[in-house]
């Protein structure tokens, strides 16, 4: 039988930038794919200054693709721009189409020494309840580790326990990609006031983000915390968002039907004897702005760090990172995600927000992923701040789960 240090489940940003960095440490890696290398994936395809950085340290060369030089919030009539900061992160992002950029980060796993399987659908191995490896194709491979990383709904995950926290907040979003006049613009725009069914304004946003090549990535995202979130259509506001910002961004026909899928931003149980998750898959998805290609590249290399400084307690050492590095701020995150799900609330926050410069560059920070913990700067010490505030309100702000479980229609896939 075949026996490697460790097996991959999903070759997405997470599973290929584990892949790639365990392999780079000398370990036996084998990468199990079910689709293809250049297989497409539904996402705005957004890179913030805090994915390049993490694409820079795996050696991806992101020249390929339109780079973009800052970030513009519009809400209501109120437009305000931000250029990246030159600070803990390059001011650099770009806009890479997930099939093309996607295969440049498997490639990098296989060019580092993993083995890649295309094609290959695989299964959690699972014996007398512990994890011994993957079974793809009807052949076991053992592994002293199995990262799961197929991504939101995983049933892998599922299988040991990794499931969403039923009562914590999720997202759902939907793409297009539709040719425009303005492809080359060097901003990504958000829109802060896009409208659910009842007309009041969602936690969540409109995109554009410009690929050039004539092409823009056109998206909207909504919180499950938003009211009614039961009777949300994505395809009804893709459609009311793209008609919004037809005549600004000179927007022609849709190259393909729109594709939605979900956003998970909470999972608690991430690791195990024999086995963790990363990515999406670890609900690794910031509630502020829908962004997870970043954390699904950082969540790969720490759990082959941990790997490489100890194979037996790697599961261990990798939850204790999530818990320090990761829980504080998406916990924050979180609970902000449940404040905005009220509407007059959501409209009066916005108001403040747009009202002044330094309220406006805070949004623009947190929206753009800006901000460091570890130099927090005024943005930083404001989310910790209100997260602490926030925790307070926590048995008025949660609501309850069963009364979300009722999930919208919108077809994702
Ligand atoms: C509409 C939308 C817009 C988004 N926009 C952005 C954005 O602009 N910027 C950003 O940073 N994030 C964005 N995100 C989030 C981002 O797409 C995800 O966070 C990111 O893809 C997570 O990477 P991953 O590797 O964990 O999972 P995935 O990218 O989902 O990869 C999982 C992989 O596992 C494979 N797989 C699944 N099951 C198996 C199996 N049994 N065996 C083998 N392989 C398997 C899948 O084929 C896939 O290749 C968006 C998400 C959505 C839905």
């Amino acid at each position: 039988m075949e026996q490697v240090d460790i097996a991959v489940i999903g070759a997405g940003p997470a599973g290929s930038s584990a892949a790639a960095w365990a392999a780079r440490g000398g370990a036996s890696v084998v990468l199990f794919e079910k689709a293809t290398q250049g297989r497409e994936k539904s996402c705005g395809d957004g890179l913030t200054p805090r994915a390049v950085i993490e694409c820079r340290r795996l050696g991806i060369d992101l020249d390929r693709f339109h780079r973009i030089d800052g970030l513009r919030v519009q809400a209501g009539s109120k437009v305000r721009e931000v250029l990246w900061p030159d600070g803990a992160f390059p001011p650099v992002g770009a806009v890479a189409p997930r099939a093309e950029f996607d295969a440049m980060v498997m490639q990098a796993a296989i060019d580092s020494g993993a083995d890649f399987r295309e094609n290959s659908p695989a299964e959690l191995w699972i014996e007398d309840g512990r994890v011994l490896g993957v079974i793809c194709h009807g052949e076991k491979v053992r592994a002293h580790l199995t990262v799961i990383a197929s991504g939101a709904g995983s049933p892998a995950a599922r299988a040991v326990g990794a499931a969403r926290v039923a009562s914590s907040p999720f997202g759902l979003a939907i793409r297009g990609y539709i040719s425009s006049t303005r492809s080359d613009d060097r901003h990504m725009e958000a829109c802060l006031t896009v409208k659910g069914p009842d007309g009041s304004i969602v936690p969540g946003y409109g995109w554009v983000f410009p690929a050039g090549n004539g092409i823009v990535n056109i998206g909207v995202g909504a919180l499950s915390t938003m009211k009614n979130f039961s009777d949300l259509n994505l395809n009804t506001m893709l459609d009311a968002y793209t008609a919004q910002v037809r005549d600004s961004w000179g927007l022609g026909e849709f190259i393909a039907r729109p594709k939605a899928w979900r956003l998970p931003m909470h999972v608690e149980h991430r690791g195990g004897p024999g086995w963790v998750v990363v990515g999406d898959a670890a609900g690794l998805v910031n509630p502020f702005n829908g962004e997870g290609i970043d954390y699904a590249l950082e969540s790969g290399r720490h759990i082959a760090e941990c790997f490489l400084a100890e194979p037996g307690t790697a599961w261990a050492s990798y939850q204790a990172i999530m818990r320090k590095e990761y829980d504080p701020f998406f916990a924050t995150a979180r609970r902000f995600a449940w404040l905005i799900g009220r509407p007059k609330l959501l409209q009066f926050l916005l108001g403040i927000a747009l009202s002044t410069k330094f309220t406006m560059k805070l949004v623009l920070d947190i929206m753009a992923n800006l901000v460091d913990m570890e130099h927090p700067g005024l943005a930083g010490r404001s989310l910790t701040i209100g997260g602490k505030v926030l925790s307070l309100a926590d048995p008025l702000l949660v609501r309850s789960p069963k009364k979300r479980e009722k999930r919208p229609t919108t077809p994702v896939g």
